[in-house]
């Protein structure tokens, strides 16, 4: 057999999936992926149901539907006040893991260096190297997640095309301040750099703070493109809905790439998003409360079973340190050691970094009903604290 793609298959399946599966067969309680369980809006839900029964179900324009895009703009406008040209300036992608491949196959040239910090979401390496880039990396680490600023700075020379920016960020749950962002805009000035900002998480920011999107800072609207998912706005993560925006000379190259990756995404589902994102703001407070009343109940649950939680500032999830508990052993170990033998998965934090030395923090997410956080807690007591 002549050999498949090397870069691709040099990877193994993804730590979700896998750490999903062992759950399933342990009969655990999955607060290792991040899917939300009980949290899905119903009016949404119906909103779709409604379209696939009345249609179109047809291929819509490659770009999105009008309505949504329109939706989309509006959305920006009332929560960022930006003014956006729904026609040029925004695309529907098939959640954001497209927007990101159609992002970087687009931009990227062969050769082109790409900065990117770690912990980082998987599926930016294996496309950036795929698309013949370069990849740059920047270390962040727990218990901090201090932005290394002369490191960063380090990184970035006359060959970066681009940075991969993910605020806030999964797995850390760290939420980039303006002063750190006014740096990173100052970076991407000097060199002559874009910044690809993965924003799923944009309505998950707790305890006051605020999302700033890096697309809005000075000078910064024709050197980004911002990402964003219905998949984490309306916990429906399975629809795939997400979306781009960008400068025109930035989002023409980007639908280049779109149209031959997957050209459009489900009619109905963006039909339902347009309406979702239309809700008013009782819909988006009640989601944070929401959120930061289930991380409050998860922290606490984790803290009195032994771990040393780390401070989520945004995103659905919990990083903890578990090097004081009766374990010994990796991170990966040890989530298969409590999937199997608690009953409880999470996701180990080394599968974020490409070197292995953050060995003793797991992920775990909060997106959860009360009732599975609260069981996953008593597991968690009843095998650590016997
Ligand atoms: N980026 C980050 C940081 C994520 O956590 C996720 C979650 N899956 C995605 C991108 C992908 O989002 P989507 O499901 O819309 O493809
Ligand atoms: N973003 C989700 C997470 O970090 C999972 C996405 C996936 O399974 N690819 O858990």
């Amino acid at each position: 057999m002549k050999p498949a793609n090397s870069i691709l298959s040099s990877f193994g399946t993804t730590i979700f999936e896998t750490m999903s599966r062992l759950a399933q067969a342990h009969g655990a309680i999955n607060l290792g992926q991040g899917f939300p369980e009980g949290l899905e809006p119903a009016d949404v839900i119906a909103k779709a149901a409604e379209a696939v029964t009345s249609g179109p179900n047809q291929y819509p324009s490659m770009m999105g539907t009008p309505e949504l895009r329109a939706a989309i703009a509006a959305h920006d406008r009332r929560f960022y006040g930006m003014d956006l040209n729904p026609t040029t300036q925004v695309m529907v992608t098939s959640g954001a893991t497209e927007a990101l491949a159609a992002c970087l196959f687009g931009l990227i040239e062969p050769g082109d260096e790409v900065v990117l910090i770690e912990p980082l979401y998987d599926s930016y390496l294996p496309i950036i190297r795929r698309a013949g880039g370069i990849p740059r990396l920047v270390r962040v680490a727990p218990p901090a997640w201090d932005l290394p600023r002369e490191a960063l700075a380090a990184a970035f020379s006359e060959r970066t095309k681009l940075i991969i920016l993910n605020s806030p960020t999964n797995p850390a749950g760290k939420v980039w301040t303006q002063d750190e962002l006014d740096f990173l805009a100052g970076l991407l000035q000097r060199f002559d750099a874009y910044a690809v900002c993965d924003e799923v998480y944009e309505h998950l920011v707790y305890d006051g703070r605020r999302h700033i999107p890096l697309i809005t800072l000075p000078g910064m609207a024709e050197r980004c493109l911002k990402i964003g998912s219905a998949g984490k706005i309306f916990s429906l993560t399975g629809w795939k809905v997400g979306w781009v925006i960008a400068a025109p000379a930035l989002l023409n190259p980007v639908a280049k790439a779109h149209q031959y990756l997957t050209f459009t995404t489900p009619p109905n589902l963006q039909t339902a998003v347009a309406y979702g994102l239309g809700k008013d703001d009782a819909y988006y407070d009640g989601l944070t409360a929401m959120l930061a009343a289930r991380r409050d109940l998860l922290a606490e649950g984790l803290a009195g079973a032994g771990f040393q939680v780390l401070p989520t500032g945004g995103s659905y999830f919990i990083t903890a340190d578990f090097s004081r508990l009766d374990f010994r052993g990796g991170d990966e170990a040890f989530c298969r050691h409590i999937t199997e033998k608690a009953g409880v998965t999470a996701i180990p934090v080394s599968a974020f970094y490409q070197s292995k030395d953050v060995t003793s923090f797991a992920r775990f997410c909060f997106a959860k009903t009360e009732t599975a956080i609260s069981e996953a807690i008593d597991r968690l007591r009843r095998f650590f604290l016997r």
